[in-house]
């Protein structure tokens, strides 16, 4: 019998104040954690270059997204810098109750909705070596005039006040290490009591002719 037929997956949510760079630790970390596998989000932000429709997001219109909010698609949504984003239900609810591990990757407040909707979800918070590197961070994208940058980083300082609803804390330093780390996290949830006595009760139950 495999594993995964044992058991719930892990809905593991990687979040964080805004530009403390989960977007770069994404891709590595799945990656590094095989049986991993990412929750496609749904959003009505226009396509960026090198994105790829179902794979980086489902891009929907603004009237498309609505009409799947009346639908209750979505095991949570939001609006931020005025474009929507969400997590659509089914599928997350299918693979986690398949026992397969998805990885959610979303802004603060959508990351405790998530642990709304699936208790048993694990919550990483990312936070920067300091608020100078995140400064820095942010701004050296050069991508958003200065009024939006401090815009963004305010932000970042309210977000960083729900840091103690997750259930873990990360610094996001040296890249290498921050995905070492949080692959030391989900290893770890995979093998709690919780997740596994139903492996020890198939080992219990299985006869050496
Ligand atoms: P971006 O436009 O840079 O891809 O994402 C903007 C923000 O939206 C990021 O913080 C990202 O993590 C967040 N985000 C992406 N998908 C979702 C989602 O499904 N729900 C919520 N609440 N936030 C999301």
């Amino acid at each position: 019998m495999s594993e995964s037929s044992n058991k719930r997956g892990i809905a593991l949510v990687l979040s964080g104040p805004s530009g403390v760079g989960k977007d770069a630790v994404r891709e590595p970390l799945l990656a590094a954690c095989p049986g991993l596998r990412q929750s496609i989000s749904a959003t009505t932000r226009p396509m960026r270059p090198g994105e790829r429709d179902g794979v980086d997001y489902h891009f929907l219109t603004k009237e498309d997204f609505e009409a799947a909010i009346r639908r209750e698609e979505f095991l949570e949504y939001t609006l931020y810098n005025g474009n929507y984003y969400g997590t659509p239900a089914p599928f997350a609810k299918k693979e986690l109750d398949e026992g397969k591990d998805l990885l959610f990757k979303i802004e603060v407040q959508g990351a405790l909705n998530v642990k709304r909707f699936f208790p048993d979800a694990v919550l990483v918070f990312l936070v920067p070596p300091s608020m100078e590197v995140l400064w820095k961070r942010m701004t050296g994208r050069g991508t958003e005039d200065p009024e939006t940058q401090k815009a963004r980083f305010r932000t970042a300082y309210r977000e960083l006040e729900f840091a103690s609803q997750y259930d873990y804390i990360v610094t996001n330093g040296d890249l290498n290490e921050t995905v070492e780390h949080v692959r030391a996290i989900y290893l770890a949830e995979k093998a709690r009591i919780d997740r596994s006595m139903a492996l020890v009760k198939t080992l219990l139950q299985e006869e050496i002719q």
